[in-house]
């Protein structure tokens, strides 16, 4: 049970808000009492879920663009106030063999997976240090502690994700900030679609990775992996010799699941959105 106390008031803002995790986030702190501000580079869906959901700040933002992320949190912050808790979670997954993988497409991942949370973390850095307070968020996945075919650049993105938000955390140690990373595992957003959850292993609801966050806002932990089974098994494979770690990797099906496995009727529509923002 989240102690509603300790988030009500609170200024949020949430990247890649429109839609998935970062829309279902939003929802739930809005509901235990936060001042959520959503931004998305899909201009068109913020607009619509942003009226539709009442949040008080809503709009466009490209997290790969300096100009664009820092007006949104300096008109975030005239209009709600200082932010309390910064999210970064826009982020993409296209998928297939990294030899077919346009460069443009490489690059987008890394802009967007690695340089928007970088981008977003220096510029709440700089509002946050000076009041000696607040809490950097960057969501990672458990991607980014194990590696799976058809996710190459992907996997390289979120691994450093992780190194970086670790690295903050220790260069600010005593500043009164807080820095953490959230390891969801495959989540039923439109960045899963068309991708099974590999065996023994359920994919999680966007709700229970905005349960998590909400926690993690209340009492600050380094990192967090949802679903408790899925984080237990990638650490436990993370400890193993890589060539039993993979093997029991294949046993689970993590050679095929974001290849051969892959619904591409059901993932077309994503992969296009994906691969032109
Ligand atoms: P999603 O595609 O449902 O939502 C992501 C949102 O980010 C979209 O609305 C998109 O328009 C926005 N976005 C993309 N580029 C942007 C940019 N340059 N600037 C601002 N917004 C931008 O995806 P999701 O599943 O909700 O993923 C959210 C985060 O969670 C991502 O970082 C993703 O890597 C991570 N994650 C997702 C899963 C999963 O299986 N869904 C698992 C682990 C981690």
């Amino acid at each position: 049970m989240i102690d509603a106390t300790q988030i009500r008031g609170k200024v949020i803002v949430i990247t890649g808000g429109a839609r998935g995790i970062g829309l279902a986030t939003g929802t739930a702190l809005q509901t235990l009492g936060a001042r959520i501000g959503i931004g998305d580079i899909d201009e068109t869906a913020v607009e619509e879920v942003g009226a539709a959901r009442g949040f008080e700040f809503f709009g466009k933002l490209d997290v790969t663009d300096q100009t664009s992320f820092g007006s949104f949190l300096d008109d975030v912050e005239r209009t709600l106030g200082p932010i309390d808790v910064l999210i970064n979670n826009a982020g993409i997954m296209p998928t297939g063999k990294l030899v077919d993988e346009p460069d443009q497409v490489s690059r987008r991942i890394l802009d967007i997976n690695i340089y928007g949370v970088i981008l977003g973390s220096k510029l709440g850095l700089r509002r946050m240090l000076p009041r000696g307070r607040g809490h950097i968020i960057n969501i990672a996945s458990l991607a980014g502690e194990t590696h799976i075919p058809g996710l190459a650049t992907y996997n390289a993105s979120k691994h450093a994700v992780l190194g970086f938000t670790d690295t903050l955390r220790e260069e600010y140690r005593g500043t009164g900030l807080h820095f953490s990373s959230v390891l969801p595992t495959l989540t039923n957003t439109e960045l899963g679609a068309g991708v099974s959850a590999l065996r023994l292993l359920r994919a999680a609801e966007p709700e229970e990775i905005a349960d998590t966050i909400a926690a993690l806002i209340v009492a600050p932990k380094s990192n967090v992996r949802v679903t408790a089974l899925a984080g237990f098994i990638a650490r436990v494979v993370g400890l193993l010799p890589e060539s039993l770690g993979n093997r029991i990797g294949r046993a689970l099906g993590a050679d095929r699941a974001f290849l051969d496995d892959v619904d591409a009727e059901k993932r077309k529509a994503y992969e296009e959105r994906a691969r032109s923002v």
